[in-house]
């Protein structure tokens, strides 16, 4: 953490803003270690490898989200040895995470590799970054940021970042940060560590799925974004309206996740719930999306991959037929689909 972050803080347990710091480990780049203070609850906050812990006293669906996560954080390489996230382990992978999302090609990245969601969502994170026109001003909060490649982007375009997650995987920001420089915050989403009308933008990939209160999470948002402020979300599961839930939320339930199955109306209800007035639900592009995911796995030519090329040289046609395909998407699937609401 740097110590301009403090003026933006607040106590997550009595919602004060008296936060002091104890200064421990410090480097050329941060303070490392130490702990934060509030001076109104004496609740401490621990500072460790540059991030501020604010999960004592989180909420136990949180800590057993937590416990779950930690059980299965861990590199494989191809001879399918494990790491846990260490320092060593930053060290030893350190071109695989600086290549995310697109990733490097290498095993890694590939079907069955620990990063093949990342790459497979690669062209969706760049669309989404496109779509914000970011200037570099902007103050942006990355909710279930994981590795949090994504602020590591924002702050290379000169943004102030946060970056929030609850897992072990948000270590890896210490690689980051050398290039470019945003805070981390162990943190429940349901009880965001900021004063209100903090954040300009508030961005998330796949993670509000994982709250069984929707519309809390979206009130929090909507407390810390600035008027006129907006949120994204990309890559978010969602049901058809006459879909049944997959079983994979069941198994990820029963590991101890919290993912859940919502629809597009519930997501647009719980975003008006919390406060958003105005929210815009945009599909995107299957074809852009098909030729991603195969072109990660070497599926030779055939007629699928040649139709989704012409459409992609052909946005015109593509986009009258995926206006057509709304409603069957809504009801059946959705695929890829990303989330904007304003304040
Ligand atoms: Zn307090």
């Amino acid at each position: 953490m740097r110590e301009a972050i403090l003026k933006f803080l607040r106590c997550p347990a009595c919602k004060g803003n008296l936060l002091t710091l104890n200064r421990g480990l410090v480097d050329n780049i941060e303070i490392r270690g130490g702990e934060i203070t509030c001076g109104r609850c004496a609740a401490v906050y621990k500072i460790e490898d540059g991030i501020i812990d604010f999960l004592n006293n989180a909420d136990e669906r949180i800590m057993r989200e937590r416990r779950a996560m930690d059980a299965e954080e861990y590199i494989t390489d191809a001879s399918g040895n494990k790491y846990r996230i260490t320092e060593a382990t930053i060290e030893k992978f350190k071109d695989k995470f600086l290549a995310m999302p697109q990733g490097d090609r290498s095993y890694f990245f590939k079907r069955g590799g620990s990063f093949q969601s990342i790459t497979e969502a690669s062209d969706r994170f760049y669309s989404a970054l496109e779509n914000l026109r970011l200037t570099g001003r902007e103050k942006i909060l990355e909710i279930g940021a994981s590795f949090s490649f994504a602020s590591s982007k924002f702050a290379k375009i000169g943004c102030s970042a946060v970056a929030l997650d609850i897992g072990n995987y948000l270590k890896v920001s210490s690689l980051f940060v050398k290039n470019a420089y945003y805070d981390r915050v162990f943190s429940d989403m349901h009880n965001i560590p900021f004063q209100d009308n903090t954040f300009d933008i508030v961005f998330g990939a796949a993670v509000l799925h994982h709250s069984n209160s929707l519309k809390e999470v979206f009130s929090e948002i909507h407390r810390v974004l600035k008027t006129g402020g907006r949120v994204m979300l990309i890559n978010e599961p969602s049901r058809g309206i006459f879909e049944r839930v997959h079983p994979v939320f069941e198994e990820m339930e029963k590991k101890g996740y919290g993912d859940i199955s919502y629809t597009i109306p519930d997501w647009l209800r719980s975003a008006r719930r919390g406060g958003f007035k105005k929210s815009k639900i945009e599909f995107l592009s299957l074809a852009d999306d098909y030729i991603t995911r195969h072109k990660n796995r070497d599926t030779p030519d055939n007629f699928k991959l040649r139709l989704a090329r012409f459409f992609q040289n052909h946005r015109g046609i593509e986009k009258i037929l995926l206006a057509i395909l709304i409603l069957p998407r809504l009801l059946f699937r959705q695929k890829s689909w990303r989330l904007s609401a304003y304040k």
